[in-house]
């Protein structure tokens, strides 16, 4: 691959992504549900212009699906690249330094809501592409693109599309770039995913809300009842009081412990800058590693109910509800851990309230294994370019669509260009621009050596075994 392109073709390349970026396609909010369409004819658009021969967006209940397949390269291997173009909201708005959908460059970073999680990921990896047909002329492998608008919000549309159409995910691997390096100059592959059972609490104590003096001793309060329910859900250690939670917990293996343990970390900057706080909570038995990516959890994200406004309101209220996710670890699923937060819920439920639990969304963990040759045509890619190989490590998020890649058996990679401190889903979200020209140059060599390994798998005949067959076999 040419190593130019990307200093050539820099301002051209920042103007696009800026344009990419100041669509607003927040996926949860309906008043964005047409900047989610924006931003996924802006991709349709962009994969055209790429030379992409199909190009579609594919309708369900919910912000549409963008597939598109590359030329077809016979006897070179398929790869499927996943990414999403939704983002999350970008509020509290006033503690952005700058205005989170007009991309601005401050100090090498771009600054945006997207910016790293994950358009910034998803133009990069279009970008090597567009690197790689420039350099060669063809592109070295059939490519598949698949990107949603609904990972930040937990909507359907792409695991009903994967589910009804299976053969979508056929692939020699799936390279899903929506991570970040493990620390700068560190990059990073993912041996898992913590998965996510999203859920609103409801507690309801009275038929009408009531005056705190007229009432007050006698009348049962709702937002109480509701903090004493999920006071009762975790203790002060961070431990999980639900029946059985912790029983089908997985732990993690020998081998990721020991990599862990030779992590660079620097637990004061970590305590400082990344979390910002004066002390670290939670099971304090077990490494931050371990808690962070091992071991499950619970937050509460919001309570709604009561008196909110400015001024006074002496009220008791009759009705309060919580939102609150539990991440998941291997040996736990999400549908079962539902299940086990009713019962909890309800165990704890004193006799003048009815409490209902509501399951939004969510999705079970995920394990890599990261023995398959396409691991060592991604380090091989790091180490052309940054000079290391991806550490293994573990990401403490979910993406919940990672199992229906899979489908058809390819691996799927899990890495990216991102870096700790990007500020996902936080105020000054932004992406170091050094990431992304350097990721351009990865993930060009990743496309061009992931079709040379297969190649020289095959002695050099070119016959790309899996996909090839499986699609001989099925138009037989
Ligand atoms: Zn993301």
């Amino acid at each position: 691959m040419d190593t130019t392109f990307v200093d050539r073709e820099q301002p051209r390349l920042l103007q696009e992504l800026s344009e990419f970026l100041a669509i607003p396609s927040v996926s949860t909010l309906p008043a964005h549900s047409g900047d989610c369409r924006r931003a996924a004819e802006w991709l349709r658009t962009e994969l055209t212009r790429l030379g992409c021969p199909v190009v579609t967006l594919i309708e369900g209940d919910g912000h549409p699906v963008v597939w598109a397949e590359g030329p077809a390269v016979p006897g070179r291997p398929t790869l499927l690249v996943y990414g999403h173009y939704d983002v999350q909201p970008p509020d509290p708005l006033e503690e952005w330094d700058t205005p989170p959908f007009e991309p601005t460059v401050r100090d090498g970073r771009l600054y945006a809501r997207g910016a790293a999680d994950d358009k910034g990921q998803v133009f990069c990896l279009l970008k090597a592409y567009e690197a790689v047909l420039d350099s060669d002329g063809r592109p070295p492998l059939n490519l598949r693109f698949i990107f949603e608008g609904e990972e930040e919000c937990g909507g359907r549309v792409i695991s009903d599309l994967l589910r009804a159409e299976p053969e979508r995910t056929r692939a020699d691997a799936a390279l899903v770039c929506d991570m970040s390096y493990y620390a700068p100059e560190w990059p990073a592959v993912y041996t898992g995913l913590r998965g996510l059972c999203y859920a609103e609490i409801s507690v309801r104590t009275l038929q009408r809300d009531l005056h705190s003096g007229t009432y007050g001793g006698v009348a049962p309060n709702a937002i109480e009842t509701l903090v004493r329910i999920l006071a009762g859900l975790k203790d002060e250690d961070g431990e999980i009081q639900m029946p059985k939670f912790y029983k089908s917990v997985e732990p993690p293996s020998k081998r990721e412990l020991k990599t862990w343990r030779k992590l660079p970390f620097d637990k004061e900057r970590f305590l400082h800058e990344e979390v910002t706080s004066r002390a670290l909570t939670g099971m304090k038995d077990y490494s931050i590693f371990e808690r962070t990516w091992a071991l499950p959890t619970l937050e509460i994200h919001g309570i709604r109910g009561g008196f909110t406004g400015d001024g006074a309101k002496t009220v008791i209220p009759a009705q309060a509800t919580a939102k609150v996710s539990l991440r998941l670890v291997p040996g736990q699923r999400y549908e079962k851990v539902g299940r086990q937060l009713e019962r909890a819920v309800a165990e704890l439920t004193p006799k003048w309230a009815d409490a209902k639990v509501t399951l939004l969304h969510g999705g079970d963990p995920v394990v890599v294994d990261v023995d398959h040759p396409a691991f060592g045509v991604l380090d091989q890619a790091f180490e052309s370019v940054v000079g290391r190989k991806a550490v293994q490590v573990r990401a403490g998020g979910s993406i919940p669509i990672i199992p229906e890649l899979g489908l058809a058996g390819a691996p799927v990679i899990l890495t990216g260009i991102g870096l700790p401190d990007d500020g996902l889903h936080s105020p000054n979200e932004k992406l170091d621009l050094a990431q992304l020209w350097t990721g351009i140059q990865i993930f060009g060599r990743f496309f061009e050596l992931f079709a040379e390994q297969a190649m020289a798998k095959d002695g050099g005949t070119g016959a790309d075994e899996s996909v090839a067959e499986a699609e001989a076999v099925e138009m037989a």
